[in-house]
């Protein structure tokens, strides 16, 4: 008999079976998101329907807009590993409630997780009217507090071989994966510039930064429906927002008297050209808003991309150059009246200033645009991107740094900077989103021995 055991026959009748704390029966979503997170449900289930539901990863926990844990991967019926995102609610009916059912966002969800059934029966269906597994947790299970707040990813298998690397070998690894990544994306972009054109693919390179993450589809849709030949002409501001479908043929009485005579504006030099380009116009169901700061909203982006074209000789220039310095300092310097004090036209306007392109979009472009365009053309460049200091991290690259580093403080020193950044983009692109297994089978660790 293990000590355990013997200790458990010290125990009174039945004290070893009962919970050390009774949990209350009303959770918040929160809470339940991270007992969920932290395992305390366990990860066999049955489903509602009567098969069998493993969570055989339990992802990555989404503090942005779309489900609640994304890359997960789940076996039902002793299927192999599906992978996509899990959504927990408190009740069942909370994904019609939510609006999930409308939501391609929610097209990706394996499975549907609730409390409470509610009366009568219900499907978890998606957009496209596809039957989504669900579970029922029994919340009567728990026997303790929620956790602490827990980190957004767990950390992977790999954390032990990398920790045992030196931190040089270990920074070799990360910027030999954003050379990689580099090499990619000026391959892509020289493909763009052969055909289209050198200026028109930057424009477009730009453009895609500028609607990175929710919105890089509809802003690269503008940028090819509305070349950068056609938008140096004029009135590039009236027709990016005319076709991007933000100039409605609403009652302007309704707006203050900037937003007024700014939408005026604008709407009389859209107007003549409607008729023209109104077949181009980008859908509304391709515009993300939910989740997004106010900052980064797709008008505001809209109207620096317009501010862009305006100066395009000087980013001619910018990407000859390529001086970081002098790329950031070009962006600070873009001015509009209307959009310094505007997150969009129906918001209130703000009293403090606002940067028409932050600091951290600027990094991005240079991590994607300027410096593979430079690096190309001169390889001697890229101790610039080596050096070069990221001033944020977005939520996809600290989850990155957690699931290769957990909480060495080796990831956030390496979040600093933008090509390690990209270098832990590629791994987690390569190796992570690849894996279905937990990390059980992914190659990684194994290969690191090889660097
Ligand atoms: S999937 Fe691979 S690379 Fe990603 S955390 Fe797990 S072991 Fe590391």
């Amino acid at each position: 008999m293990n000590a355990a055991d013997r200790y458990a026959k010290l125990l009174p009748d039945g004290v070893h079976e009962m919970p050390l704390l009774r949990v209350p029966r009303e959770l918040t979503e929160m809470e339940l998101q991270a007992h969920w997170f932290a395992g305390d449900f366990g990860r066999e289930f049955r489903t509602v329907a009567g098969g069998s539901a493993r969570v055989v990863q339990f992802g990555v926990w989404n503090r942005e807009a779309g489900p609640d844990f994304a890359e997960a991967a789940v076996s039902l019926d002793g299927g192999p590993p599906v992978r996509g995102s899990i959504e927990l609610d408190p009740e069942a009916r909370d994904w019609e409630r939510h609006g999930h059912a409308e939501n391609s966002d929610y097209e990706k969800v394996v499975l549907h997780v609730f409390t409470r059934s509610g009366a009568g029966e219900f499907f978890t269906r998606t957009a496209q009217h596809r039957n989504v597994p669900q579970v029922l947790l029994d919340v009567t299970s728990l026997t303790s507090e929620p956790p602490n707040p827990l980190p957004a990813a767990i950390p992977g298998r790999c954390c032990a071989p990398l920790r045992e690397l030196a931190e040089e070998q270990a920074r070799e690894v990360l910027l030999g994966a954003a050379q990689f990544r580099l090499r990619k994306k000026a391959a892509a972009l020289a493909t763009l510039a052969e055909l289209h054109g050198a200026d028109e693919a930057l424009y477009q390179a730009i453009a895609a930064t500028l609607g990175y993450k929710s919105n890089k589809l509809p802003f690269t849709l503008l940028a090819q429906r509305l070349p950068l030949r056609l938008l140096r002409k004029g009135d590039a501001d009236a027709l990016l927002f005319g076709v991007s479908g933000f100039l409605p043929a609403t009652d302007l009485a309704a707006f203050d008297a900037p937003t007024r005579s700014y939408l005026r504006e604008l709407w009389e030099r859209w107007w003549p050209r409607r008729a023209e380009f109104e077949r181009m116009a980008i859908a509304p169901k391709f515009w993300r808003m939910a989740g997004q700061r106010p900052a980064n909203h797709p008008q505001r982006r809209l109207a620096a991309l317009a501010e862009i074209i305006r100066h395009w000789p000087k980013v001619r220039t910018l990407r000859d150059r390529c001086e970081p310095g002098a790329i950031h300092e070009f962006f600070a310097t873009l001015r509009d009246d209307y959009w310094e004090h505007h997150f969009t036209v129906s918001s209130r306007p703000s009293a403090k200033r606002m940067a028409l392109v932050g600091e951290s979009r600027v990094t991005e472009m240079l991590a994607n645009v300027f410096l593979p365009l430079a690096i190309t053309a001169d390889p001697t460049r890229w101790a610039t991107f080596q050096n070069l200091r990221a001033p944020l991290a977005n939520q996809r690259v600290e989850i990155a740094a957690l699931r290769l580093f957990g909480d060495s403080p080796r990831g956030s020193e390496f979040l600093k900077y933008a090509a390690l950044q990209q270098g832990l983009l590629q791994v987690y692109e390569d190796f992570c989103l690849r894996d279905a297994t937990d990390c059980v089978h992914c190659p990684f660790p194994r290969q690191l021995a090889k660097w």
